[in-house]
């Protein structure tokens, strides 16, 4: 069994991603600027926030954390987002979601300018990935492809099923995958809560990606020997050993799929590190302005 190290791949990438950014400089270039809206104290999202400000300093990016009370109005967010979108030195910016139940997401995702879109949540992104055109793919996805794509795991004609079907993991998830770039051209099966005989389905897979939100929801009798396992799902269960009091877990029960499968990814250390990495390889095609 082979372990798709995430935390191992996201490392190399930071690291050749940093020297093209000095090669960038060098060269009389500016350095790449990602900016990101934070809005609350939510614990998950204050962590990824700062998962995703350290991740540009590793690679030598400018980072600009704006970080706003609950109570800012939808108006006044909008006003914000307006900044960066004209603000000249910001290459790329994302607002961390979830925002607070008085803001309507869709009109602040859709009132980024789609140059700025690194974490390609903008319509323009999204339907510019379906047609198969240059765009920011949104950071999971892309992570996940690039984890697929360094560990050589051929995707070409294999039967993938994807469960979850949300606009940020699963669905472009299943678009990059009946894509025709190299990782891509399987055939795909979208799952979801309202999909009858799962494991018949499951067990036909060649490449699972569990895209949830419930811990250990994949088992052991639901794969079939040699696939591989993409593992998105990260829930916080309590865990009174932990300093923090929780740890994460994944949609995979791990010891079980694991003694199965020919390659799987682990949680933590598996697909989030590369999200984090691939909003960061976004940023850089922004700062090279490859995507018009
Ligand atoms: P989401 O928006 O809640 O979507 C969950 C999807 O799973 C929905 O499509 C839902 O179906 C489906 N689903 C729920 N229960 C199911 C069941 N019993 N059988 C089959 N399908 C079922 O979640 P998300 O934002 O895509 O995130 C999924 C997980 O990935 C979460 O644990 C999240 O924390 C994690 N995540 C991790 C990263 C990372 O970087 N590692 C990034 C993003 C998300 P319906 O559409 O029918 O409701």
């Amino acid at each position: 069994m082979l372990l798709l190290d995430g935390k191992k791949l996201a490392d190399e990438l930071k690291q050749e991603i940093k020297l093209e950014v000095e090669q960038l400089i060098a060269a009389g270039g500016k350095q790449p600027h990602l900016a990101a809206i934070l809005v609350g104290n939510d614990g998950g999202s204050l962590t990824y926030v700062g998962h995703k400000v350290k991740a540009c300093d590793t690679v030598g990016f400018k980072s600009t954390l704006l970080h706003f009370p609950d109570e800012i109005s939808e108006e006044a967010l909008l006003a914000e987002v307006k900044k960066l979108n004209e603000d000249a030195d910001v290459d790329g910016f994302i607002v961390q979601l979830p925002l607070p139940k008085h803001i309507d997401a869709d009109k602040v995702i859709m009132a980024i300018d789609p140059k700025k879109d690194v974490d390609g949540f903008h319509p323009v992104n999204v339907g510019k990935v379906t047609l198969g055109l240059p765009a920011y793919v949104s950071a999971t996805p892309l992570g996940i492809t690039k984890i697929l794509e360094r560990y050589n795991i051929e995707t070409s004609g294999k039967h993938c099923v994807v469960i979850g079907r949300s606009n940020i993991v699963g669905r472009p998830m299943s678009i990059l995958m009946s894509g025709t770039a190299k990782t891509g051209n399987a055939t795909v099966t979208v799952c979801h809560s309202r999909t009858k005989n799962l494991k018949e389905i499951t067990l036909q897979a060649d490449i699972i990606i569990a895209a949830l939100g419930k811990p250990e929801f994949l088992t052991g009798d639901m794969v079939k020997e040699g696939a591989v396992i993409i593992d998105v799902g990260t829930t916080r269960v309590t865990d009174t050993t932990t300093k923090a009091g929780w740890r994460l877990k994944g949609d995979v029960k791990f010891d079980e799929v694991s003694a199965k499968a020919s390659a799987i990814t682990p949680v933590p250390g598996g697909v989030g590190p590369m999200t984090v990495v691939s909003l960061i390889l976004n940023t850089l095609k922004a700062a090279k302005n490859e995507v018009q």
